[in-house]
């Protein structure tokens, strides 16, 4: 009997989620509360993109305030979620031969992590891993390395991509909230419809007509390559747990790929 834990993809979007109430937030705690509280919960967040794999194995990982020109309500949240350095270990283990370096002092845990975590996981009580996306590796490396994190899932650990399916920060339009463009629909539904059919295909993403406005840099896009990989190993299309687009150019699109009890 393995219960098999939900993964998910969420567009973390603008920082200030972490202190809003809306539809957005709303739906990550639904989502935090819609199966067993997880061992632990494994981000992949476009925000540790660095040019090795790490994972973060500290107790107490701090919390990253990796932005800037907020209000000082933001910078003050704090997230104290332990770590679990015992399943740092596991990940090094699980993904071999593929090599993952043991972070005792770099990271913690990052926006794209805690602006989530804070509505899924309000009392910080579930320990938080990071694991960075290594910016000098091709997107099927970031595919295969979410197959091999699959295990994981029927130890009873969440994992999460966090980023953003369409993230382009130059073409912000800060008088289109809750609006995307022409071209961000099109990408977007484009993925959709790969994520939700056969996630094996999402490496022909930079083929499409829209990919060099929806994707200017692979760190938000990336996340979504881990939870592909999830969605493949397990043979489980994902379905998507909230739509939605913000100042043109964001998509805020999350994923779930279902977990279950067999
Ligand atoms: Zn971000």
């Amino acid at each position: 009997m393995t219960e098999l834990m939900p993964a998910a993809f969420i567009g973390h979007g603008n920082p200030m989620n972490a202190i809003e109430n809306n539809r957005y937030t709303e739906s990550w705690t639904a989502f935090g509360a819609s199966f067993a509280t997880p061992k632990a919960v494994l981000v992949i967040s476009a925000h540790w993109y660095v040019n090795i794999t790490a994972v973060t194995a500290m107790k107490m990982p701090r919390t990253i305030h990796d932005f800037y020109g907020f209000p000082q309500q933001l910078f003050d949240v704090v997230y104290p979620a332990p770590g679990d350095p015992e399943l740092a270990a596991r990940v090094i283990d699980i993904v071999q031969p593929t090599y993952v370096g043991l972070d005792s002092d770099s990271w913690g845990i990052d926006h794209g992590t805690w602006s989530v975590l804070v509505h899924m996981f309000p009392k910080a009580d579930v320990p938080v891993l990071q694991l960075s996306i290594n910016s000098e590796l091709p997107f099927d490396h970031h595919f295969n390395l979410g197959t091999k994190l699959h295990d994981l899932r029927k130890e009873g650990v969440l994992i999460l991509g966090s980023g953003n399916v369409v993230h382009n920060l130059r073409l912000i339009d800060w008088n289109s909230p809750g609006e995307g463009t022409d071209w961000a629909h099109r990408f977007d539904d484009s993925m959709r419809e790969i994520m939700t059919n056969d996630a094996t295909n999402l490496g022909t993403a930079n083929a499409h007509r829209d990919y060099a406005l929806a994707v200017p840099t692979p760190d938000h896009f990336l996340p979504l390559a881990y939870v592909a990989g999830l969605s493949a190993a397990a043979q489980t299309p994902a379905t998507t747990l909230l739509d939605g687009y913000e100042m043109g150019s964001l998509s805020m699109t999350a994923y779930e790929i279902t977990g279950s009890k067999s």
